[in-house]
């Protein structure tokens, strides 16, 4: 067997993805999986779909285009981060809907769609506060007048995101805001939205207190995934957690401190060491094959609470073993608790190997 090994549990992401329906349900809104924290891989493609989900989003026109051929038209596909002109031609090719938030892009699909006399659905992405994309609200209200003149443009709704660059939580407030945008522009182009909002974090705001009216849609990906907020920093306690390890080899075993005398430089990365957080005295350190181009170290915690990681190379991972009562060797294998941004570099990385625990071929059977 090879590792590093993602072990992927999807009985527990199963149980997440139909505990997230019936809550949805129940609070009148419908949910998109976002899938970019995964590659969109098969499997739990295949599970979304079998459960229920028939909408995905994704950053990566690849991974919707791989849904697409996977699941055929009976999906509704998104492209959640703004497209480039090099993506406009796919779009159309796979009837994927972006988001949009530049006139130029507006301008650009509306002259591909008319010279291809078609219609190109979108989404007008919209600043909540974070700073990141969008149009400002102020903005297409001004601009929502000459809409008309993109003749082959239909426009399903607007959609915002928080919490992702700025950190900034979103509240009620922020809903009856885009709520009101919605009303507002609905108006002016005499036609019904839909209010897209995400991502997981957005969810506190049903659980505090019941349904702001006139929200649609919620655009998740770490709730499914890992029952977690991460920009709350709290689990969400009737979600399951227990859905991504890893297990790695341990390659070395020895007392190890860094030599006091000889002058310091930079770690191969470029950054700056700081030698006084440093042991002056040897302590028992274990090396594992894995490293930062399969994994993040700032979201992996040991299952061993009294082991804790004291660095990462590309290509290992070193661990301060002092304190723990296990006595580790050569060969054995540690397992960790891994978080988002890991999970993902793990999947990018063609080093670790994925098993998908409970994975059934053909699950309708
Ligand atoms: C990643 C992303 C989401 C999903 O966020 P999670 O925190 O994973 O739920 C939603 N919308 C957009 C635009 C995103 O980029």
């Amino acid at each position: 067997m090879q590792y590093p090994l993602l072990e992927i549990n999807l009985s527990n992401i199963e149980k997440n993805v139909v505990t997230l329906t019936e809550k949805c349900t129940r609070w009148n809104l419908s949910w998109v999986a976002v899938t970019k924290g995964f590659c969109a891989v098969y499997p739990i493609v295949k599970l979304l779909f079998q459960k229920g989900v028939r909408r995905f989003a994704d950053s990566n026109l690849l991974n919707l285009i791989s849904i697409r051929q996977l699941l055929g038209e009976e999906v509704e596909l998104f492209l959640i981060r703004l497209p480039m002109f090099s993506e406009l031609e796919l779009l159309f090719q796979y009837r994927i809907v972006p988001f949009v938030s530049t006139t130029e892009s507006l301008t650009k699909l509306n002259s591909l769609a008319r010279e291809k006399n078609t219609n190109q659905r979108l989404i007008l992405a919209v600043d909540g506060g974070d700073a990141r994309e969008g149009f400002m609200p102020e903005e297409l209200l001004q601009m929502a007048t000459s809409f008309p003149n993109w003749s082959h443009l239909t426009i399903d709704g607007i959609a915002t995101t928080v919490a992702c660059l700025n950190g900034v939580l979103p509240d009620r407030d922020l809903l009856q805001r885009m709520v009101q945008l919605k009303h507002e522009l609905q108006l002016i182009l005499k036609q019904q939205l839909k209010l897209s909002v995400g991502g997981t974090t957005f969810l506190e705001l049903w659980e505090e207190a019941c349904c702001p009216e006139g929200v649609d849609e919620i655009r998740l990906g770490e709730a499914f995934l890992f029952g977690h907020d991460i920009s709350r920093k709290k689990s969400i306690p009737w979600l399951e957690q227990e859905t991504f390890s890893l297990w790695s080899e341990v390659v070395e075993v020895r007392p190890k401190k860094p030599n006091q005398f000889i002058g310091r430089g930079f770690d191969a990365f470029g950054r700056e060491v700081d030698a006084t957080k440093q042991s002056k005295r040897a302590r028992k350190q274990a090396l594992v094959a894995v490293g930062l181009q399969d994994i993040d170290d700032s979201q992996l915690w040991p299952e061993d609470s009294r082991v804790r990681i004291t660095g990462a190379t590309s290509n290992y991972l070193v661990l301060d073993i002092e304190e723990s009562a296990n006595r580790y060797q050569t060969g054995q294998l540690l397992k960790f608790k891994i978080g988002y941004g890991s999970v993902l570099r793990a999947f990018l990385s063609p080093y670790v190997r994925k098993e998908y625990l409970d994975f059934q071929e053909d699950r309708t059977r």
